[in-house]
């Protein structure tokens, strides 16, 4: 199990249009290049027995299909998102077995009871993940917790940089949530978000729309971040304020 000690920001005119890291063998991290969209999101695949399921498509300016179709060999693909911005869904249209945007589908592909408060399951073969609803970015957006890994993926709603809260009674209840499930015996080794928007620096950001990247904050957050994230929610209280840590910025909108 490891990371790349730094990532590629891809803007090097030579450099994959998708970065392709096994963190191990069965669980893919991707990252589209930044060089074709500012965005540079990073997306997830994660191996089963039977089935894959890939996380996010990206900004849909890269060709990821030939990417997955290498890495997924025989298995079933099923495709489904962090949230439904067009920087996660923009590669939708190169593959076949989509899970729909809204909340409610979302919901009832992964049998979500009574979202945001119930919890879903997938069964990928032999590698289990729980789906938890956490809407306060966007409105669909849910966390992955791998049980196998103890990875806890978590979207646009917890990663190093802005952390756009327009949504901020949903969000502070959503991460008071994920947080509840992590205290409730579901330990996390990392915390994995979409995006890096901060150089190694603490409190520090890289300007809107950057197209280069020097100097990256690892992708991977401490679980204790997302403690940090729900103190700071409860103490900042029902206004929306622009909260600066070292790891993350939360930014209402
Ligand atoms: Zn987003
Ligand atoms: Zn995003």
């Amino acid at each position: 199990m490891s990371f790349p000690a730094r990532w590629d920001d891809g803007t090097t005119a030579t450099g994959p249009d998708h970065q392709v890291h096994r963190y191990d063998e069965r669980t893919v991290i991707i990252r589209q290049a930044l060089r074709t969209n500012f965005e540079g999101p990073f997306l997830y695949l994660l191996l089963g027995t039977e089935r894959a399921l890939l996380l996010d498509t990206g900004t849909g300016h890269a060709d990821l299909r030939p990417v997955v179709d290498e890495l997924i060999g025989e298995r079933e693909l099923v495709v489904a998102h962090t949230h439904a911005h067009g920087d996660h869904v923009g590669g939708d249209d190169q593959f076949d077995q989509v899970v729909g945007h809204s909340a409610e589908e979302v919901a009832a592909f992964f049998g979500i009871a009574d979202w945001p408060h119930g919890i879903g399951r997938i069964d990928l073969g032999e590698r289990v993940l729980d789906v938890i609803p956490i809407p306060g970015h966007q409105g669909a957006d849910i966390a992955l917790y791998d049980r196998e890994t103890r990875l806890l993926l978590t979207g646009d709603s917890l990663y190093p940089g802005r952390l756009y809260v327009p949504d901020w009674t949903a969000y502070r209840a959503s991460i008071r949530r994920l947080a509840g499930f992590v205290a409730a015996g579901n330990p996390v080794e990392h915390v994995l978000g979409a995006h890096i928007e901060m150089p190694d620096r603490p409190g520090e950001d890289y300007p809107m729309g950057a197209v280069a990247h020097p100097d990256e904050h690892p992708l991977q957050l401490a679980p204790e971040t997302l403690t940090e994230l729900d103190e700071a929610l409860t103490k900042a209280g029902p206004e929306p304020r622009r909260l600066v840590h070292d790891h993350f910025i939360v930014y209402p909108r």
